[in-house]
């Protein structure tokens, strides 16, 4: 038998990538799709069926196979595969006569929402015994700096890549008899380098107050400056915060 293997992956005209194929006896047949392309099929849903999730909100983790979106084994671009159970495959993968069959847009939105689900599910803490873990690199969470007379405490939610809102009270005087003074914070800003750097708005004759927030794992350190005047008397976000949700 005469076999010939062409390129692993070819580039087709419009861009799209092509799965292997393989000449046997001057044929054309296609060979298995490229590992790298598989792998990142299978991870990005995490072996979930996207017809299981989208039809009955089952998020179980599937026997199942890739699929080709536009039924054509020779397309292998990524965003043309999708991984379904077995049921689900050979349902997407019938011709019905009589009743509607499913449609390649009905996949492609599970699809979406599956992924969508699984990237934020990803991104939540999980709990190693009584330890929260939060994943690598994610800054959310609620941070507080206690001390005997003052207190602070930080809400930060990551609301776009690289992008925060922080939501920000400290206390000055927690025990005086008429009330603590307070100061408060409420902005978004860019994430950069593991730092937020916010500037206040200009107040008349006096410097803009700045604050750099400098994240390191549970803890964040907040550092001000032009911080007298700007909050009530005292008040200040400076110091070392703990995570504690
Ligand atoms: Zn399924």
């Amino acid at each position: 038998m005469v076999l010939e293997v062409l390129e692993t992956v070819l580039g087709g005209h419009d861009g799209r990538v092509l799965a292997d194929i393989e000449l046997v006896d001057g044929a054309v047949r296609k060979k298995r799709m490229p590992q790298r392309i598989e792998t990142e099929v299978l991870i990005r849903c995490r072996r979930r069926c996207c017809l299981c999730y989208g039809l009955n909100r089952d998020l179980g983790i599937k026997l199942g196979q890739i699929a080709h979106l536009d039924h054509d084994p020779g397309n292998g671009n990524p965003d043309n595969l999708v991984f379904l159970c077995l049921e689900h495959h050979n349902v997407y993968d019938s011709r019905f006569r009589q009743s509607k069959g499913i449609t390649e847009g009905e996949v492609r939105h599970f699809r979406n929402e599956l992924l969508a689900l699984i990237d934020y599910v990803w991104k939540q803490p999980v709990a190693i015994n009584r330890v929260r873990v939060h994943p690598i690199g994610d800054i959310s969470g609620r941070y507080i700096r206690d001390a005997a007379y003052e207190n602070a405490e930080l809400q930060i939610d990551v609301v776009a890549p690289n992008r925060a809102r922080v939501i920000g009270f400290a206390l000055w005087g927690t025990n005086r008899e008429c009330g603590p003074n307070i100061g408060e914070l409420d902005f978004e800003a860019p994430i950069c380098d593991g730092k937020i750097v916010y500037t206040g708005k200009p107040l008349r004759g006096k410097r803009r107050y700045k604050l750099q927030l400098t994240f390191q794992q549970d803890r964040l350190i907040a550092e001000e400056n032009a911080a007298v005047g700007y909050f009530g008397l005292n008040v200040s976000f400076a110091g070392q915060y703990v995570r504690i949700e």
